[in-house]
């Protein structure tokens, strides 16, 4: 039984090789793959023997990613590689002195997400603008904008836009080397070869590739010895006309603890921002994630969810693989009433952004009444219709119930909330002018 798992590492270590010898110069296939040694796999986890220190961290910092690819070319699902020095005596265990230092010196790679690709990304009006730029800056041969800058909030779609572009140049252009990583993992490797005082294959693994991506560079920010190495490398790679991607949670200019220079230097480039999202570009998101669930998802409980999540991506998805999740094991349908069951924390902390106040205030500002005729009884049809629009942006924005929405209003009855409910979406399908002022309304609600 082990004899045979040995064998299956040993079969699987010679394809990856194999597969590892056609990529790189036979030179450079001798002095690093030589002596490496396949250990074991477990999980999404290949851990690998090098003879030396030196080896090691060059195969990590220069071949991860190679050797990760190369792994799951041969079927495995590898996410991390893990390289160890071996004891000289046995080649293929790690060697015991070094292993109670692996918790400081392993370096892993991160192999990009398969489903970040171009094609998954769902393009709306908050993202149009980012997603344009990045498929630019992925489909050129020389940098067009340098740096790309990305930029938006938690969960807007970030980390995928720049996997895609990763993405998209593996396959166009295989021969160009690229590196992702996290500003974290940047300067993770940088304080190590501090460290190690091994500073030349740090600057070495950055000198040799054609696109630098880091995501979320806000880290950078008041660490002052990584942020001077991260601005030589960054003017290199410029210099000798390569591309460079970053993202980060704010524009350049108001970086956090970031040097003045180097926040001037990050916008010479193009700076593209992905903007909260719209119930649109929510709902066209859920209607593409649904397809590729084997369970049937009511349209209506799209919709649902997409006018009641609104803070991210992330959290829209998870909810959305929550219900499923739920449905199939309890095997039930999905409906809307099992949805807000299934969801009621993440419906709770979604809906405290927007209070009944909140709308209301929003729509006396934006019909330019007052709110006490707005509470009133009074049928002017400008006051009317700003009534009917707060019930209704009430309705879809938070779990009241009609009754207490009616109660919002001067205490009227829930008939009168149904009433203007329907009412409205009468006048969304008639109006287009309604429409969009109800868009413009509702976003300025919802950010
Ligand atoms: P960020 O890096 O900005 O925090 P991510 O790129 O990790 O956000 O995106 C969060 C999740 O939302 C991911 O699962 C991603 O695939 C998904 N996502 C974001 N934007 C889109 C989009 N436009 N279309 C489809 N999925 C998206
Ligand atoms: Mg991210």
């Amino acid at each position: 039984m082990l004899d045979s798992v040995a064998e299956k590492i040993k079969q699987i270590w010679n394809e990856t090789l194999a597969d590892i010898k056609r990529e790189i110069s036979a030179g450079d296939y001798e002095a690093w793959f030589s002596k490496l040694h396949l250990i074991e796999i477990k999980d999404d986890i290949a851990k690998i023997s090098a003879p030396s220190k030196h080896v090691k961290d060059n195969v990590t910092w220069r071949y991860a990613d190679v050797i990760a690819k190369a792994l799951n070319a041969c079927g495995c699902q590898i996410n991390c590689v893990n390289i160890d020095v071996y004891d000289s005596n046995n080649p293929e265990t790690v060697a015991k002195s070094e292993e109670g230092k692996n918790n400081k010196t392993v370096a892993e790679t991160t192999v990009l997400d398969k489903k970040f690709t171009f094609k998954n990304f769902i393009v709306g009006k908050p993202n149009e603008f980012a997603y344009a730029a990045a498929m630019r800056v992925a489909e050129s041969d020389t940098p067009v904008f340098n740096p790309l800058f990305l930029y938006g909030g938690v969960g807007l779609g970030k980390t995928h836009l720049m996997h895609a572009i990763a993405w998209h140049i593996k396959e166009s252009h295989p021969q160009k080397r690229f590196i992702y990583l996290s500003a974290e993992k940047f300067m993770y490797l940088f304080i190590k070869s501090l460290r190690y005082k091994d500073a030349m294959s740090f600057k070495e693994m950055f000198r040799n590739v054609d696109v630098l991506m880091i995501d979320d560079v806000q880290f950078i920010g008041g660490k002052d010895t990584t942020q001077e190495e991260f601005f030589h490398t960054f003017n290199e790679l410029v210099d000798n006309n390569r591309q460079i991607i970053l993202s980060a949670d704010k524009s350049p200019a108001d970086l956090d603890g970031m040097e003045e220079r180097l926040k001037s230097r990050l916008g010479w480039g193009l700076v593209a921002d992905i903007h909260p999202t719209n119930y649109e570009l929510r709902l066209g998101i859920l209607q593409s994630k649904a397809r590729k669930h084997k369970i049937k998802i009511p349209n209506e409980v799209l919709e649902f969810l997409s006018m009641k999540i609104t803070s991210n991506i992330r959290e829209l998805e998870g909810a959305l693989n929550r219900v499923v999740a739920h449905a199939t094991l309890v095997g039930s349908s999905i409906t809307i009433d099992m949805a807000s069951d299934v969801l009621r924390d993440l419906l709770r902390s979604n809906e405290k952004y927007i209070t009944m106040d909140l709308i209301q205030r929003k729509v006396c500002e934006f019909y330019n009444i007052k709110l006490t005729d707005l509470t009133s009884t009074k049928r002017h049809k400008a006051i009317a219709t700003a009534r009917h629009v707060a019930m209704y942006l009430a309705k879809q924005l938070t779990a009241k119930s009609l009754p207490d929405i009616g109660r919002s209003f001067g205490g009227k009855d829930h008939s009168t909330v149904i009433h203007a409910v329907k009412k409205v979406k009468e006048n969304i399908a008639m109006d287009r002018e309604f429409a969009t002022n109800l868009e413009i309304l509702t976003k300025s609600i919802e950010n």
